[in-house]
């Protein structure tokens, strides 16, 4: 196998899905050596095979604004690969989503799933619905629409979607209130990310931040060095920074910057315990400004419009938000700036440039699919307690979270250590995930 050859293959087939070729390049290049020492595995055409979707449903949403205007949007859920689990990866809501976002996103959780130690399949989904400026009666009303149309699409033993971007506790809880009226079963296990009363997992909500920094503890142990006292930037104000932000504070590092798409919050002091809370309110509040923390603590937070976190003094960079959000620019302002390691928490955060100019410039960096992997091994967690009708209490599910965030640290060195010692996290986290889901596909024979 050639990554050249693949990716001329797919280029032609799909010229215009930029982010999807993208997530596929930088996996073949890191499994190229390893995948041409299995020739059982060319001979299965498994790499063929793995970057196209099983199957994409695509369906139209509509719905009614507040002003009683009939609105359109296009909905998707892309299954992506079921060799070693049901389908599992979240739903997104955000105008920019297409199907070659979906694609990307739908590809790594198939890897990121297997890294987990879980058994879960790979898949994607969402639409290209606005949360910006909608009423809370809006976004019920789009979320019933949205689900009347992949309800027979998904089940606990099928494909099982959750959160992602713009879709958090409060869409779940609509999601899942229209699914059980169509389906007339309660499943609980068809969605994760539920609420802790109604079958949903103590910690899920954490789980993505919380794992992320579990993995840089284990990371930056590896290269002996330590959390505490570190200045922390990091991207976004949504549920994955909001947990990023809670667990580097109670680890002693300090958090010194927030952003959103209208700018960065510096937070000189490091941020506090009031402000963590705020985070909830502004995600709750679908204005998508983070202005609005510094508007809240005056004097405390400092807001500088246009500027992303990178440009704000810190020993690491957390990426908590979106897709190539750090760019080969960044990178360079950040290590001129003084940071030291960026352990990407966003799918796909950094651009390969970023990433590229990182490695080769002794800032430790690690991939979104190894770093951010706890929030969906909490969600296989949730259906664990679903399918056994128990729950656990938060120190139980936090010690799984432990552990498996431990097992991913583990993989990723042990096939990503290089020959002069150095641990190549990329590689590691790929070659990891791909073996596992790999071996599955030939076991199983030509499907
Ligand atoms: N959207 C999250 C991710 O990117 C969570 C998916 C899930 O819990 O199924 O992994």
């Amino acid at each position: 196998m050639k990554t050249a050859d693949i990716m001329a293959r797919i280029e032609a087939k799909y010229p215009l899905e930029k982010e999807y070729l993208q997530a596929v390049q930088e996996v073949l290049e890191s499994i190229e050596e390893v995948y041409n020492r299995h020739p059982e595995f060319e001979r299965a055409k498994i790499v063929e095979r793995m970057v196209e979707p099983d199957r994409i449903f695509s369906f139209r949403v509509t719905w009614v604004d507040d002003r009683g205007e009939v609105r359109t949007n296009t909905g998707y859920r892309i299954q992506f690969n079921s060799a070693i689990g049901p389908y599992k990866g979240g739903l997104r809501f955000h105008k920019a989503v297409t199907p070659s976002m979906l694609k990307f996103l739908g590809f790594e959780q198939t890897f990121k799933n297997a890294l987990t130690t879980l058994p879960m399949g790979g898949a994607k989904g969402g639409a290209d619905f606005d949360p910006t400026g909608k009423s809370d009666e809006e976004i019920m009303r789009f979320c019933q629409a949205f689900m009347l149309e992949l309800w027979n699409c998904i089940g606990p033993d099928q494909d099982i979607p959750a959160g992602d971007v713009g879709v958090g506790g409060r869409e779940i809880g609509y999601l899942y209130g229209m699914y059980k009226k169509l389906a007339r079963q309660y499943n609980t296990g068809v969605l994760t990310g539920k609420g802790a009363t109604w079958g949903g997992s103590i910690l899920r909500p954490e789980a993505t931040g919380f794992g992320a920094l579990y993995f840089t503890q284990h990371l930056l142990h590896k290269a002996g060095k330590d959390i505490k006292g570190c200045r922390i930037a990091l991207s976004g104000f949504g549920n994955v920074a909001w947990g990023a932000a809670t667990k580097a504070t109670e680890l002693g590092a300090k958090v010194v910057a927030v952003s959103g798409p209208d700018g960065v919050c510096e937070i000189p002091g490091g941020i506090t315990k009031e402000m963590i809370d705020y985070m909830l309110v502004m995600r709750a509040s679908n204005r998508n400004r983070v202005q609005d923390m510094a508007d809240k603590f005056p004097g405390e937070a400092v807001f500088t419009p246009g500027k992303k976190a990178w440009s704000v003094k810190c020993d690491i960079a957390l990426p908590c938000a979106f897709q190539n959000e750090l760019s080969e620019d960044d990178a360079r302002e950040l290590k001129a700036n003084g940071c030291w390691c960026c352990c990407e928490v966003s799918n796909m955060g950094c651009q390969p440039g970023a990433i590229h100019f990182f490695q080769s410039n002794g800032v430790l960096f690690a991939p979104g699919k190894a770093v951010n992997a706890g929030g969906v091994a909490t969600s296989g967690l949730e259906m664990t307690q679903n399918a056994e009708h128990i729950s656990w209490d938060a120190s139980e599910v936090d010690a799984k979270l432990h552990f498996i965030m431990k097992s991913i640290h583990e993989q990723c060195v042990k096939y990503g250590t290089q020959p002069d010692g150095s641990i190549d996290y990329v590689k590691g986290a790929n070659i990891a995930g791909f073996m596992k889901v790999a071996t599955a596909m030939l076991e199983q024979g030509t499907v």
